[in-house]
């Protein structure tokens, strides 16, 4: 099982843009032989993804700069 670097959704192929988050895969795709399970809240839209994920599939916002606090708001 292949899933992607950013979102996490598992993956068909080898491909190089992810349909889920439609982020371009830059980075090595990540092999694993179990499915994520756990889920999160994205900052953003409210809706659930993957625990792993650094980017929405949702609202393709990433997360990584707001997952240590609430203080950022005002950077945009
Ligand atoms: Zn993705
Ligand atoms: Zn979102």
């Amino acid at each position: 099982m292949i899933k992607c670097p950013y979102c996490f959704e598992v993956l068909e192929e080898k491909i190089k843009k992810c349909p889920h988050c439609e982020q371009f895969i830059i980075d090595t795709i990540i092999e694993t032989e179990f499915k994520s399970l756990d889920k999160k809240k994205c900052f953003f839209c409210g809706k659930k993804i993957l625990k792993e994920a650094h980017i929405c599939r949702h609202c393709k916002q990433w997360l990584d700069s707001v997952d240590n606090g609430a203080s950022t708001y005002d950077q945009i």
